[in-house]
């Protein structure tokens, strides 16, 4: 609590009296607490992969300056390290560039069947290189809703790219979209480890990763979700998850 103690104004020869305010500060102390470990961690991601250069750097001008079988391997590495710096930036700004605008309520007419598309299309490489197959079931009639649609292909691209790479032994990604009395939603379902339920309400957490092996194995940042929890707040849409362990697991945006 903050406590303010102020006099009262009151005519002269009376008795002074004080008004004694308490304010509960707990949830901005809490905003504050966040944002310190959202630095940490962010300072903490950036540092990893530069100190792994800064490793490499002085190996390829020292031990390995003449071995040019070496010299390709850690370049190779090096690119890895400098791709990965650049999705957290990426991220980063994503989500400081979701902060700015928080208050603006988006609003355009975003057809939904067309951002699934070409999101899929975009997404080919990786799902190819996956083997995943990624199937669409799109109704015949459009579905429309109020939205930023730049915003909605961030959304989609990461839950889809999450169900290639976390799923990817599934073989097989579908994406559905349904047209509701009131709105509409999007279920992209995978067929492949699934979540355990201690960590379904953390996902969306900056940084929250599920286990070492996916951080170590699966490229990724750890703010997709974040991300998209941002997004879709904005939109006032929900995110819904269901997981079975061996199963698989169904991501639903519900607008
Ligand atoms: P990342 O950059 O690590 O993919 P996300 O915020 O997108 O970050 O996801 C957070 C974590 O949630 C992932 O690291 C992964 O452990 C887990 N996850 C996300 N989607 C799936 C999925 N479809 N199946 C299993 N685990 C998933």
């Amino acid at each position: 609590f903050m406590v303010r103690i102020a006099p009262l104004a009151l005519p002269e020869r009376a008795k002074p009296l004080y008004v004694m305010t308490f304010r509960d500060i707990s949830e901005l102390r809490r905003i504050d607490r966040m944002r310190s470990d959202f630095v940490a961690n962010a300072s903490h991601e950036l540092r990893t992969p530069l100190a792994s250069l800064r490793g490499f750097i002085e190996t390829l001008l020292g031990p390995a300056r003449n071995d040019t079988k070496a010299q390709e391997r850690f370049l190779q590495i090096m690119l890895e390290q400098a791709n990965r710096m650049s999705r957290l930036v990426d991220d980063l700004l994503s989500l400081s560039r979701l902060e700015l605008k928080a208050h603006l309520a988006p609003a355009q007419t975003v057809e939904l069947a067309p951002v699934l598309t070409h999101v899929r299309d975009s997404l080919a490489p990786l799902a190819a290189e996956l083997e995943v197959d990624v199937r669409l079931h799109l109704p015949d009639d459009g579905v429309e809703v109020v939205g930023d649609r730049d915003e909605l292909i961030q959304v989609f691209e990461n839950l889809i790219e999450n169900a290639c790479k976390y799923g990817q032994e599934g073989k097989v990604v579908d994406v559905a979209l349904r047209k509701l009395d009131n709105g509409a939603e999007v279920s992209v379902i995978d067929k492949g480890p699934g979540i355990a339920p201690e960590h379904v309400p953390r996902l969306t957490e900056r940084f929250y990763r599920v286990s070492v092996a996916d951080s170590r194995s699966k490229k990724g940042t750890g703010l997709g979700l974040a991300i998209v929890k941002h997004i879709l707040t904005r939109h006032r849409a929900r995110l819904i998850v269901r997981s079975d362990l061996g199963q698989g697991t169904e991501f639903t945006v519900r607008f």
